[in-house]
Parts: C-alpha cells; structure tokens; sequence
C-alpha cells in the first residue's frame, strides 16, 4: 500500500462511544408488551408499539427506576426533570417515523467510569445516559440473512418499543485498547447492576464508535467518523486502530477526512463509508406531546444510591494486589472474582484457583453462579493429585446441582514408576527424531513427550511423575 512509514508518534487518537444495552424489564417502554419474549415474529404487539393512530405510550416505571439506579453507580447527576423527545425518521423499523428518545434533558448527565489498565487508572467521563426505545427489526430474506441479494425485507415488530439504556461517552479515549477496556468494563457493570444481559451475540449491547485523530499535544476535536452498531469488542479496537491509521495517512498526504458513517467489515482491508452523517436537525427534535416530564423522587434516587455495591473496575485494582493485574482483570471482566474468592477463602490457593478459572473453567462453559465454592477448592486443592482426565469430568460437571468432588478426589492419578516407564519407554522409542531434537538443546518438547504419555494413559498418569522421567530417561 503507501510507502511512507506514518508518523503515528506525531497524532493523538480522539475517541468517543455511544453504547445501547436493553433493559431487561418484563414490560416495553410505553406499551404492557412482553419485552425480550422472542415468540414466533409480531406475537409480542399491540396499538401503541404498532403506532395505530390514537394509541399513548405509558412510561415503564422500572426501566426509568434502572436508568437511575446506572447513573447513581457512575456518579451522573440525576435530572430532577428530564424530558421525552421525538427524533423523527423515517425507516421500515420505525412505525411511528420517529423514535421517542431523550434529547437535551436526559434522566443522567456526567459521571464517570474508572477503567483499571495495567498502565494504571483511566478516569472516562460520560456525557450522558438516557432512556429510548428500540426499534424493530428487519429480517431479510435472503440465504445469508443480510440485505445484499435478498428477494425481500419482512419486518418483525417484537423488538420494536424495547426499553435501551444509552450511554454516551466524551471524547476522551485515546486508545483501542482502552476503549476496548472500557466497553468490557461497563459491560459487567450493567450486569451486575442488574439492568441487561448485555448479551453481545444476542444484540442486547451494541456500540458505536466515533474516531478522530489530531495532532499529538493539541487539544483541538477534529472531523470523527463513526463505526455504528458493532457487537465484538475485538472488532471495535481492530475498527478503530484503522480508522486511526486512515485519518492519519489522509492528514499526512494534505488531504481532509470527511465526517461518515463507516462499515465494518473484518475480513476486509478497509471500512467502505455506508452513508454520510446526519446532523440533529435532521432529526427535527421536539418534546413528545403525549408524554409529561419525568420526575424521578429525592426519595426513590436516594434509595438506589443507597443499593450501589462495589462495581468491578474497584474489585480489579483490589483484586490486582493479590493476583497480577492480568488475572484479576479475566476475573472480574468474566464475572468470576466472586467464586473466586469464596474458593479462596474455602482454602484453595488464589493463583491456582484463578488458574482453573481462567482457563479450563470458562473452557468447559460452566455458569460460575451455579457453582458451590467449596466443592471448586477441593477439586483445584486436589489438581495435582488426581488424574486430568478426571479433573476434567469434574469440571464439567461442577455446574451441575448437588456436585460433590469426591468421587473425583477418590481416582488417584498414576505415578507408580514401575506402570509408567513401559508407556514411556515405548513412545520415547517411537520418536526417535523428537529424542534427538530434545537432547540437542531443544527442551520444549518435553511438553510433546509428556502430552504422548498422558494420552497413551487416557490422562490417568502423574504429569510430574512423568514429567521427571521422561527428563532422567533422556538424560541418561
Ligand atoms: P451524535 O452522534 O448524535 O451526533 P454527539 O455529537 O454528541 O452525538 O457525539 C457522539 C459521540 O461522538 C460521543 O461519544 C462523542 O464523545 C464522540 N465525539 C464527538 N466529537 C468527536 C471527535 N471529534 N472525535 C471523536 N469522537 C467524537
Ligand atoms: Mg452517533
Ligand atoms: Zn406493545
């Protein structure tokens, strides 16, 4: 592509996140629907979230009572008063032609979320959160479900008039990777707010980005584009590391970037631009006549603020002290500190049981609240002890009610020399090439000798018994 290295030292990244979680509420935003219900498509409708002419919307008391309860954990000012506003367009999706949103008197101004990094504290201002709903959903009938070469556009009305949480960051986020540490973070905050499954395959969290590059010290905001509508934190930092190299190569061949919306694509070079950007006027905002202001009560935001537990991003610095930061991090972004922890205090060693869940934990899939602490602290206690294979099952299975670890615990794994060097002996003869590779400096391989003998034994053999023979054979 371009032969001038960029002079990436001499720009300063610029983003900014617009993040959408659904609400779990049993009931959409204006209408006594069931949200979230799935059901065969349009079962979950009704005048108002059909938009039959006539027809009112009537506020969802928990979805505001959620807002609230998410600004009052982040430190937003809470509205005395905030205000419904129409955002008028037209779409298939979109019934009404306008989507009934919250414009400049949004229920949560500020606040912040402190992300932990391993370079240390990055405090990310928001702007705002409000509440909206969604729109419908477009279901495309075509073999690959997509827009492109599809006979015809069908339209499923269960979504629409969803409850969504929107939150709104400034734009002060001057890396993927931080931006990409923040959305995970505030992806377990609403979850364990309680407010969303924030589901990202489901849909039930969705962002997009807005980049902008400027030069490194200055503090001017330049042209943003935007990468709407992502669902994969992987995908955001590989979007935006891009769309950063791309503003810069613009900048620095004198050319000017224009303000769009991108697309996506990971398998491609680059973002092909979708549409250019609307402006809010587009949009004509005005206050939704059929609703009267929101007043949340002193009482009911004192009591939600009175409910705020710890959030994550403080149990991962807390976490950090123990463990590295690497760990406390997978932890706590995977929602399993707290097993974690009550392992720990069971009497199982911090690093191995963060060990276990890390990885063969989250391996085998097992809901980490199903799970009884104390059984997970004998079973990683016992690790060393008994078979892998064995280790394995009971991983698999620790999910499941009434889990004991003892039947697991009983099966000892074989570090009996004389069973062993036999299946040793065999495979060690059998590989003569990895032997001499081995002998000539290369110790990596022991790990191939030992996985040989551990599946030769069905994953019943000792991996440190075999691991010392298999090093006294060689080096004999
Ligand atoms: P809208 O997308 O509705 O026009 P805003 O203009 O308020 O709304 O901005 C939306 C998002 O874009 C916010 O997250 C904000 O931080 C971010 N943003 C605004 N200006 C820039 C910029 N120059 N560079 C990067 N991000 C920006
Ligand atoms: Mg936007
Ligand atoms: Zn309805």
């Amino acid at each position: 592509m371009s032969a001038a290295p960029l002079e990436t030292e001499a720009w300063e990244p610029v983003i900014g996140l617009e993040i959408h979680v659904q609400l779990k509420t049993k009931t959409k935003m204006f209408c006594r629907c069931t949200n979230g219900a799935g059901g065969a498509p349009n079962s979950q409708t009704c005048p108002v979230c059909l938009a039959f002419p006539g027809a009112l919307p009537v506020p969802n008391r928990k979805a505001i009572e959620e807002t609230v309860r998410f600004g009052v954990a982040l430190g937003c000012e809470i509205a005395g008063r905030a205000v419904f506003h129409r955002k008028n367009y037209f779409y298939p999706d979109l019934p009404k032609a306008y989507q009934i949103s919250q414009y400049d008197e949004p229920l949560c101004s500020g606040g912040t979320l402190v992300v932990p990094t391993p370079d240390g504290d990055v405090e990310i201002g928001l702007t705002r959160a409000h509440l909206e709903e969604d729109a419908a959903k477009n279901v495309h009938v075509a073999a690959s479900g997509r827009l492109h070469g599809a006979t015809a556009t069908l339209v499923d009305f269960n979504r629409g008039g969803t409850p969504l949480l929107e939150i709104v960051t400034e734009p002060v986020i001057h890396s993927a990777d931080v931006a990409k540490r923040f959305l995970q973070l505030l992806r377990q905050t609403v979850v364990e707010l309680g407010l969303s499954d924030a589901e990202l395959e489901k849909g039930s969290m969705r962002f997009d980005v807005n980049v902008s590059v400027r030069p490194a010290g200055s503090d001017e905001l330049r042209t943003r584009t935007e990468l709407k509508n992502m669902n994969s934190f992987t995908f955001a930092a590989k979007g935006i590391e891009r769309e950063i190299a791309r503003q810069i190569r613009i900048y620095e061949e004198g050319g000017t970037v224009d303000q769009e919306t991108l697309h996506f694509d990971p398998g491609a070079e680059d973002s092909p631009p979708t549409r250019s950007k609307e402006e809010a006027q587009d949009y004509r905002y005005f206050p939704e006549p059929d609703l009267v202001p929101v007043e949340p009560p002193a009482e009911l935001v004192e009591e939600l603020r009175k409910q705020v537990v710890e959030l994550p991003g403080a149990r991962i610095k807390r976490i950090a002290d123990t463990l590295s930061f690497y760990d406390a991090d997978v932890l706590v972004t995977g929602g399993l500190d707290r097993l974690w922890a009550d392992a720990v205090g069971a009497g199982a060693d911090a690093k191995e049981t963060a060990n276990v869940l890390a990885n063969a934990f989250v391996a085998a899939g097992v809901d980490p609240s199903a799970v009884d602490a104390a059984e997970l602290a004998k079973l990683v206690s016992a690790r060393a002890e008994i078979p892998r294979a064995a280790f394995d099952e009971a991983l698999a299975h620790i999910g499941d009610a009434g889990f004991s670890a003892e039947p697991y615990l009983a099966q000892k794994a074989v570090s009996d020399v004389s069973e062993l060097d036999p299946v040793i002996d065999a495979i060690l003869e059998a590989n003569s090439g990895q032997v001499e590779q081995f002998r000539g400096g290369k110790d990596g391989l022991i790990g191939f000798f030992v996985g040989q003998v551990m599946k030769q034994t069905g994953g019943k053999a000792d991996p440190r018994v075999v691991n010392d023979r298999v090093r006294t054979k060689l080096a004999g």
